[in-house]
């Protein structure tokens, strides 16, 4: 726990840092809002960041949720992500590498990845039309591993009505 605590010394003194420089006042509220979503390694949207504070305090707004993670994205600790869902979700940005997302369809599970292969060849390619990338983020969507187990198991199982009528007349027998 003290471990931690430690870990995250430097984001409080950033976060703090900023919250003074916008003229704010410091809350208990923001401060255990900033420590679950620092404490949380996950892509969370603000709903789901508000679910997990009203846990420890059921006080806490919606609105003061989404303006805290407001603070941290401006402070650089936090960064928005877009999974092609129409939310905005939100991501540990201080002291994170680069990473690039495939996003499940079928259940929403989102795996990370780098690939110093696919970043070269981007580069490549904008080297190529003289573009000068600033930032980018590459999203794969399809069906991950767990999913096609579970497509593939409902597909060797009998389908439709099928298997309750057999296990009728298995029984009948
Ligand atoms: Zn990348
Ligand atoms: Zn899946
Ligand atoms: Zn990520």
């Amino acid at each position: 726990m003290a471990k931690k605590k430690e870990e995250f010394k430097k984001e409080k003194e950033i976060f703090l840092e900023h919250i003074q420089k916008a003229g704010l006042r410091r809350t208990g509220q923001r401060d255990l809002i900033m420590e679950i979503f620092l404490r949380t390694e996950a892509h969370l949207t603000s709903e789901d960041l508000y679910w997990l504070v009203q846990k420890d305090d059921p006080t806490v707004g919606h609105t003061t949720v989404y303006r805290t993670l407001k603070l941290l994205t401006e402070a650089g600790l936090a960064r928005e992500v877009r999974f092609g869902d129409n939310k905005t979700y939100y991501e540990h940005h201080y002291n994170h590498e680069h990473h690039d997302h495939m996003i499940c369809t079928e259940c929403g599970k989102v795996i990370e990845f780098f690939s110093q292969d696919i970043e070269s060849m981007q580069d490549e390619m904008a080297d190529k039309f003289g573009f000068r990338p600033t930032h980018h983020s590459l999203r794969l969507w399809g069906v991950c591993a767990d999913c096609q187990k579970k497509e593939s198991e409902a597909q060797s199982a009998p389908s439709g009505a099928q298997p309750r009528v057999r296990m009728r007349s298995v029984s009948s027998n």
